[in-house]
């Protein structure tokens, strides 16, 4: 009889929201074999990692085996996808299999992605690969080692079945945790379907969820709609600061909790280029590495566009103050950028703000002119700070332009020790990444376990990890993604 590591999952979501919640099962997984366990982070959840490596274990990051208690649901929301409009989203090839509270207290939602179809699939198989689900596996945890928010990969096991892509690949399920999986798409849906109920208790969970200050506020939900714009604002600052490009920035993939989320076709920055692009599918370059701040900023605006009714019984009242509260994006965005480049340039505290923010801005076109790498910059600059300015100067092509920039930032009084604090010098190159999921994808895990490890540990130099410094290899040609 199948049974299931006797955890307790809630199903608050479902029972606060069943509008968007359809109750559903996981697909059998004919031969289920554990590529990667997050042991750290079961830890955290307060589940025994021993007990999810056995059959009950593997039949929960499966979903095959339920819990008692728990009701598994596909999530519906909607989202505009490169621009247009998609009203019927929703996990296709996903389910929530419930909330867990943490060693913390804090409440997690433990979800699946590749766990095989569901009433929102429309036309794909809704399963996934095992490369893709790797990725997401090692990106989110580079993300988490670097301080950035995001959700968390506790499991990748592989199915047994075959994925028809290009080719047959091995399937795979990724067992996700994050704060919770209301997107911004969550709200077009429950805007669009005019229940103005189902819209507020919406926004109820997702204040009572994320944002509990909010619901004292004196206008609760323009308070909600501005704690996402501010935990967007330096979400996206800190993805700049590192070179992130999420690659596909629909609303349906712009979480309310300010949490990266959907590692699909994304990539680090190769050379610096605000118009870099990666992704095969986004033709038009509309989420370029430059235009994120943008992007999100647009997103928001259709979050507020589906709390509109919220803010005001009056609607020209209602757009006034939306407009007013999205005017938050822009200074908020750029205070986290200019403290995280204060910090990344390791300038004391009582280095002047304007001259500060003026460095960091015009170290930009320098960057771009050279296609510098933006990781090893940083690290290089700190040997700069303790007096060896040849690495860094021999990347610039205006040596001119760079050693005036150096004179500047150096009469700033520069801290090469914090700068080494901040700075990372191991990311997940793209390279490395292909690598590793190609030799896991044909059978040797040890590529991708070494690079889990390196990322794990981004600020600290370790002999003998040299090539994990290092660019692509000439001639690799131009790197490319797919969802
Ligand atoms: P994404 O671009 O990954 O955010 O996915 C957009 C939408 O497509 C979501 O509704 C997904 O659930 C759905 N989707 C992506 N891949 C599949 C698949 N293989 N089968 C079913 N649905 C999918
Ligand atoms: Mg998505
Ligand atoms: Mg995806």
């Amino acid at each position: 009889v199948a049974s299931a590591p006797a955890i307790a999952l809630g199903s608050r979501f479902a029972r606060d929201l069943p509008e968007l919640a359809v109750s559903w099962r996981a697909e059998e997984a004919p031969d289920p074999r554990l590529l990667v366990l997050n042991e750290p982070l079961a830890v955290e959840l307060g589940l025994d990692p021993g007990s999810l490596r056995g059959p009950d274990g593997l039949g929960l990051l499966t979903g095959t085996r339920v819990p008692p208690g728990a009701a598994p649901v596909a999530q519906g929301y909607a989202g505009h996808q490169f621009g247009s409009y998609s009203p019927r989203l929703g996990d296709g090839r996903a389910l929530l299999l419930g909330e867990l509270v943490d060693a913390d207290g804090r409440v997690r939602d433990l979800h699946l992605k590749g766990s095989g179809r569901t009433p929102w699939a429309r036309g794909g198989d809704g399963l996934a690969a095992v490369g893709p689900m790797l990725r997401e596996y090692v990106v989110s945890e580079a993300m988490h080692a670097l301080g950035i928010p995001t959700t968390r990969s506790l499991a990748v096991v592989a199915t047994g079945r075959g994925v028809r892509r290009e080719t047959v690949l091995p399937g795979a399920v990724l067992a996700r945790v994050a704060s919770s999986h209301l997107r911004v798409g969550s709200f077009e849906y429950a805007r669009a379907t005019a229940d103005i109920d189902l819209l507020r208790r919406l926004a109820d969970h997702a204040i009572a969820r994320h944002y509990p200050e909010a619901a004292s506020a004196e206008h609760p939900y323009r308070a909600l709609f501005e704690a996402v714009v501010a935990a967007q604002a330096s979400l996206v600052a800190s993805w700049m600061l590192v070179g992130f490009v999420h690659g596909v920035m629909n609303t349906d993939n712009m979480t309310i909790s300010g949490e990266t989320i959907d590692y699909g076709p994304c990539a680090f920055l190769e050379g610096f280029d605000s118009r870099a692009v990666y992704s095969s599918i986004d033709e038009g370059g509309r989420y370029a590495y430059g235009n994120q701040p943008l992007a999100a900023e647009w997103n928001l605006a259709r979050l507020a566009e589906a709390l509109l009714p919220l803010f005001a019984d009056d609607q020209e009242r209602a757009i006034e103050l939306a407009v007013e509260s999205l005017g938050q994006f822009r200074p908020q965005y750029a205070a986290a950028w200019t403290s995280g480049m204060r910090v990344k340039l390791g300038l004391p505290s009582s280095a002047d703000d304007a001259e500060a923010s003026a460095l960091a801005n015009d170290l930009l076109p320098l960057l771009q002119a050279a296609r510098v790498d933006l990781t090893s910059f940083f690290r290089d600059l700190a040997a700069a700070a303790r007096g060896d300015a040849e690495p860094v100067r021999g990347v610039f092509l205006d040596l001119a332009g760079i050693d005036a920039w150096l004179d500047r930032w150096r009469a700033l009084g520069p801290d090469a020790d914090a700068m080494d604090r901040v700075n990372p010098v191991y990311i997940p190159r793209n390279h490395l990444v292909e690598e590793a999921l190609a030799a896991a994808t044909a059978g040797d895990p040890a590529p991708f376990e070494q690079l889990v490890d390196v990322v794990r540990r981004p600020y600290e130099v370790r002999p003998g990890l040299e090539r994990y410094t290092e660019p692509a290899p000439e001639g690799s040609g131009p790197y490319r993604t797919f969802c």
